[in-house]
């Protein structure tokens, strides 16, 4: 594969907290950052070399930013497809638009899985409240009903339960199509990050565990709790999926971990894939020699993958809305990695910062 040397320019589709850390791993290799996205404000824009504002179905300006660009790649998984295929045809875009097809849709990706011989919940497509009545009748409630498509940090979920009415749950989707779940009784969530380059030669990070409160990430604990054959279905797992879609770039795949085997013998089940840079990857910025955002970078420049071990076991924290006032304290303690992501506004929510508090060593 070709080798793109530090100088040439990498172009981000989109300009959150992602494309932000990523430039910053990025210009420390020598690969100044060419930032595509919606506004000035975008997180991204303060570390950018290059910006182009833009709206992802603007062909001319993606024409224009694929022509400046030596590779090109995503902070969302939700850009349009059609955006991608546009860029495609002047550079190497990674992930690619047939990764995305698969990620951006909860369906879809639990099918490939399913096909790949993985684990996940017993699901069904649902696309009307009289579907879902009627699929309902094959699920033990609770059971999750999610949109198929632009789903992320718990929107567009509902809990199913009994005495639950399909329509109101339809309305409160609020998608045109919908999955519906059995709920897992996890015993732990985890997720497994990957980076692959274009000739195959993939390194996998340990997996973590996760916990989420109202279907957002609220802290990420490296290593994950749980024994030694569980890390390895996992990873194998995270694995079998990047081979199979071929990812060029990162895979983060979440999963849930059974807290007995099932039928078919598994500990772990997939939940979500993203092929970026994922929150739960956040530690790996300080616990290791080779953050998720570098090893992107060396994945799609082709540059030789780092080790993809820890130094030093971590616990990171999201700094949600108004969280993000601790600042001042947390620059006082002495393990804790304080990250700050620019945003103006504290939304209930959102996600501002992070801190990563290092816990001794791995
Ligand atoms: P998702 O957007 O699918 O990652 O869901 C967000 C969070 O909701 C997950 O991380 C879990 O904590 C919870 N969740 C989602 N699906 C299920 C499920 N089938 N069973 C139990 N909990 C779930």
């Amino acid at each position: 594969m070709k080798t793109l040397p530090p100088g040439s320019t990498i172009g981000i589709l989109g300009g959150g907290q992602l494309a932000r850390m990523t430039a910053l791993a990025a210009v420390r290799l020598g690969y100044p950052c060419h930032i595509f996205c919606a506004s000035r404000e975008e997180p991204a824009m303060s570390v950018a070399a290059a910006h182009t504002i833009a709206d992802f179905t603007d062909r001319a300006a993606l024409e224009k930013f694929a022509s400046a660009v030596d590779v090109a790649t995503i902070d969302w998984e939700n850009i349009p497809t059609e955006a991608l295929d546009i860029v495609a045809k002047r550079t190497s875009v990674y992930p690619s638009a047939k990764v995305l097809r698969v990620a951006q849709d909860r369906s879809e990706e639990k099918k490939f899985a399913r096909e790949a011989g993985l684990g996940t919940a017993d699901f069904a497509v649902v696309h009307s409240p009289a579907e879902l009545e009627k699929a309902l009748k094959n699920f033990t409630l609770p059971a999750i009903l999610k949109a198929t498509r632009m789903g992320y940090d718990g929107k567009g979920q509902v809990k199913i339960e009994t005495g639950t009415k399909p329509a109101s749950a339809w309305k409160e989707m609020g998608g045109a199509e919908g999955i519906v779940e059995s709920f897992v009784p996890f015993a732990c969530e985890i997720s497994v990050i990957i980076a692959r380059r274009a000739d195959g030669a993939s390194a996998a990070y340990p997996a973590v565990e996760n916990i989420h409160r109202n279907g957002i990430l609220v802290e990420t604990h490296a290593p994950a709790n749980i024994d030694h054959a569980i890390a390895a279905e996992a990873e194998h797992l995270a694995r079998t999926l990047a081979e199979k879609l071929d990812v060029i770039g990162l895979l983060a795949v979440e999963m849930f971990v059974l807290k007995q085997p099932n039928a078919q013998g598994r500990r772990v089940l997939m939940n979500e894939i993203a092929p970026r840079p994922h929150n739960s990857g956040h530690w790996t910025i300080d616990a290791c020699a080779v953050s998720q955002f570098e090893q992107l970078v060396r994945a799609i420049c082709g540059l030789p993958l780092g080790a993809p071990a820890a130094h030093s076991r971590a616990v990171m924290h999201n700094l949600l809305g108004d969280e993000i006032k601790r600042w001042p304290e947390l620059l006082k303690e002495p393990n804790a990695c304080l990250h700050i992501y620019g945003k103006a506004e504290a939304c209930k929510g959102r996600k501002m910062g992070h801190v990563t508090w290092l816990k001794g060593a791995w």
